[in-house]
């Protein structure tokens, strides 16, 4: 006999292998259909608060020290003189974030995967109650189900890559707010590292001439935007870019079409994108993925995974989490995207008002690290 499934997964990325991990710890069994293997490694390191952590640690996920670095202060500059701090011991934690090597993340997902029995990992989209879509910002099958995606595109590219670093990077993460964009460093190697993973948010055609420049001549300009603060720099890896939008699905579950009894919803990037900033795409996604797993375990034992009551509250708990987190991205991505001289001082001097406020500053910190 055909084996059944509780749910199908359709994309095994973070969040498509850590619903499969989690559901599967609630005796779910899961079909998760795997896409064609990506034809070069990520270059991305990604910032993770303490709640994405405590869910990979629990799935024995979390890469080890040197390939989760913890972040114990981050530093925000403007393009004058403002700028603004936050760091781990006056917020009371041990780390503001973490940032984690992508190629490292997704292989010990990929090897939970494939020791936990209740997972079975399929080419094709099988039958089941219930369809989770994970298949990111790009989703064919949301687009088969007919959901609108509002897209909005930011006139920016990310261009990422990684940086060997003459100064150790005391494990802070920098940020340089310019009218070049907006350029990240993120602290790689764990404590002792000369290492950064590099996110640099600028117009496009400067995003794409940048890939193709000389290393050397790419490595110095970055140096001079980050105002020579981890000395000269060299480059460590590909140059890889992405075109940056906001964007969320109006509808994110419902009946599979034609098949009353099944059900699909969307989860992580293939429900929402925000601006990559701060770092909180994949947060919010792991969110998704915890919220969905809770909500179809605490369900009476009669209901289908498939009861769309439930995966209407998921919809509903999950948009109030996104909502301030999207505005809050958007607005700062616009207020630096403004070259005008007078809109360039009104945002320095808010960042040094907003370095003095202290209360505001900690609520805003402990926003950023909750999410
Ligand atoms: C430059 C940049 C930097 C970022 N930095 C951060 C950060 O620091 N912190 C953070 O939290 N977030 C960050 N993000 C956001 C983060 O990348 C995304 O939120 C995250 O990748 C979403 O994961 P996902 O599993 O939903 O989608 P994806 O990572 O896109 O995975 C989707 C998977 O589905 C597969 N797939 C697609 N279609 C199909 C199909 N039809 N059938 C089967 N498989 C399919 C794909 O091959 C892929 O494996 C950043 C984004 C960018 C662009």
């Amino acid at each position: 006999m055909a084996q059944t499934f509780d749910v199908c997964i359709r994309g095994a990325g973070i969040a498509g292998r850590a619903l499969a991990l989690l559901l599967a710890r609630e005796r779910l069994s899961v079909a998760l259909v795997a896409g064609p293997k990506p034809q070069a490694a990520d270059v991305r390191a990604y910032a993770l608060n303490a709640s994405s952590r405590t869910l990979l640690q629990q799935l024995r996920c979390w890469p080890d020290e040197e390939h989760a670095t913890a972040v114990t202060q981050m530093q925000v500059f403007g393009d004058l003189d403002g700028s603004v701090q936050f760091d781990a011991a006056s917020q009371g934690v041990d780390a503001l974030a973490w940032i984690v090597d992508v190629p490292a993340l997704e292989q010990r997902l990929a090897e939970a995967v494939r020791y936990q029995p209740m997972v079975e990992v399929v080419s094709e989209p099988v039958d089941a109650p219930l369809t989770a879509v994970c298949e990111g910002r790009s989703s064919r099958t949301r687009s088969e189900f007919g959901v609108d995606f509002a897209i909005t595109p930011y006139p920016q590219h990310a261009l990422a890559t990684r940086l060997r670093c003459e100064l150790p990077h005391g494990q802070s993460a920098r940020q340089w707010f310019s009218n070049e964009g907006i350029l990240a460093f993120l602290p790689l190697d764990g404590a002792q590292g000369q290492e950064v993973g590099v996110v640099w948010s600028t117009a496009p055609e400067q995003a794409q001439a940048w890939q193709a420049a000389d290393a050397q001549d790419f490595a110095e300009h970055l140096q001079a935007i980050s105002q020579n603060a981890l000395g000269s720099l060299s480059l460590s890896a590909a140059r890889m870019c992405w075109p940056l939008q906001q964007a969320a699905a109006d509808h994110w579950c419902g009946r599979m079409p034609g098949d009353a009894a099944r059900s699909w919803v969307l989860v992580a990037d293939a429900a929402h994108n925000i601006h990559p900033l701060a770092g909180q795409g994949l947060n919010l996604g792991l969110g998704d993925v915890q919220a969905l797993a809770r909500i179809l375990q605490e369900r009476a034992y009669w209901r289908s995974t498939a009861d769309l009551r439930l995966l209407r509250r998921y919809e509903r708990e999950r948009k109030a989490a996104l909502a301030p987190m999207g505005l809050a991205m958007d607005g700062l991505q616009q207020l630096f995207a403004r070259p005008e001289v007078p809109v360039q001082m009104l945002r320095n001097l808010g960042m040094k008002g907003f370095e003095r406020l202290g209360p505001v500053k900690h609520w805003v910190a402990r926003q950023a690290m909750s999410h």
